[in-house]
Parts: C-alpha cells; structure tokens; sequence
C-alpha cells in the first residue's frame, strides 16, 4: 500500500488547488501545484470524468515523480441524455471561444426548452489519484442530485450553480452559503469517499 506524505494537484484552477490544499493539509500531507512544478496541461480526451480525471493524475504522477490527484467534474441533464457532462466547461464557451456562464447556461434553457420531462440534472465529481509509474489509479466519484430552475438565482459559487437547486432544497446553489455547499456538492461527495480510504481511523 502506498503511502501519502507529499501529493501533486494536477490542477490550473486555483479555486480547486486551494479547496484540495485546505482539505489535505489537516491530514499532514505536502501540498505541491502542478503550476509551481512546471507541468503542463494535459488535454482531456476521455469518454467519462473518470478517464479525464485519470489522464490528468497520471500524467502528472509521472512528471513530478510523486502521487498526485486530480478533480473532473461536470452538469448532467437528464432530458438532455446528459449533456453538457464532461463537456460543461466548453459548453460555456461563447462564439469568441470566451467562456462565459450566462451565455452557458441560457444555452442550457434554450436547449431543455420544448423538451418535455422533469428538469432533473445532478452535478458528477471523479477524482483521481495516481502514482508514478503505476498504472492502477484510485477513482472515487462524487455526485449531488437536484433539477435545473430558470431564471438564474443568486451570486454565490461558480458556474452552473445559480440554475441547480439540490433535491430537498429551495435555493439554488447560487444562493446557499459555501459552507452549505462544501457540505454536500458531488466534490464534498467525492472527496469523503477519498479522505475515508486514507486517512481514515490510520
Ligand atoms: P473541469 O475543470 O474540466 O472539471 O470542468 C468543470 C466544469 O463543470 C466547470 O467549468 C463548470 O462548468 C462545471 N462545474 C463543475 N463543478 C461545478 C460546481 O460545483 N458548480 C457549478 N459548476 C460546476
């Protein structure tokens, strides 16, 4: 069994390294971003969020020469066959190739518009964890159920959240606190699954 002392995120976003940096560092774990190492982006052409997040920890995990993780996650819309899944980040981009999320998510209601069923959609976190030269990479995956609501409400989080209200909930994602998020988003999901196997009663 290996062991997790330093770790990579094989990530460019700085609002995902610093949420996996808080969420490690308690468990006594080195934190490195793949930007302070120099690694490059790696693009993402798996079929599911767990190759893409594969691809990412592995290549990663190689470069550095030390475990590394890595996060994919995306919106899936039920009567859209799960579209825009792990295309959501590109789903967003505008004709200028600019990603912008009122144009990603008015796109979102035009495309659900004249297609009858329920609005259901949940967001799908997987995480990767990888070490060099080992082609047995750990997946945990997360997931948060709820529907798309329109018009958009609220100014809190990112992305597609001011159109995902959670099952139960009567405020979009948009609109709850970020603690109320961090408790039960599809990341907090995975990532319970992943701090359970490691650190856990260790
Ligand atoms: P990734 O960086 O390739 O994993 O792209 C994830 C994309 O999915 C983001 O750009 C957002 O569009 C969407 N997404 C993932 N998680 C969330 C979330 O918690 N709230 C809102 N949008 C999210």
């Amino acid at each position: 069994m290996h062991s997790l002392t330093k770790i990579v995120i094989a990530s460019h976003n700085k609002g995902k390294i610093s949420e996996i940096r808080e969420l490690l560092e308690p468990f006594g774990v080195e934190v490195f971003s793949a930007n302070a190492l120099g690694l490059e982006d790696v693009e993402e052409t798996g079929a599911t969020f767990a190759e893409n997040a594969k691809l990412k920890a592995q290549a990663a995990a190689n470069a550095a020469g030390l475990p590394a993780i890595s996060d994919d996650s995306g919106l899936a819309v039920d009567k859209l066959d799960g579209a825009p899944g792990i295309y959501s980040a590109r789903w967003a981009e505008n004709d200028n190739g600019v990603r912008d999320f009122n144009y990603g998510m008015e796109k979102l209601h035009l495309a659900m518009q004249n297609k009858p069923g329920s609005n259901s959609a949940r967001f799908i976190c997987a995480l990767a964890l990888a070490f060099p030269n080992d082609d047995n990479v750990h997946i945990y995956e997360g997931k948060v159920e709820g529907e798309i609501v329109w018009p958009p409400r609220g100014t809190k989080g990112f992305g597609y959240d001011p159109i995902f209200m959670a099952k139960g909930d009567n405020q979009t994602f948009g609109e709850i606190e970020p603690e109320e998020k961090h408790a039960k988003s599809h990341r907090a999901d995975a990532f319970s699954k992943f701090i359970k196997f490691w650190f856990d009663e260790k």
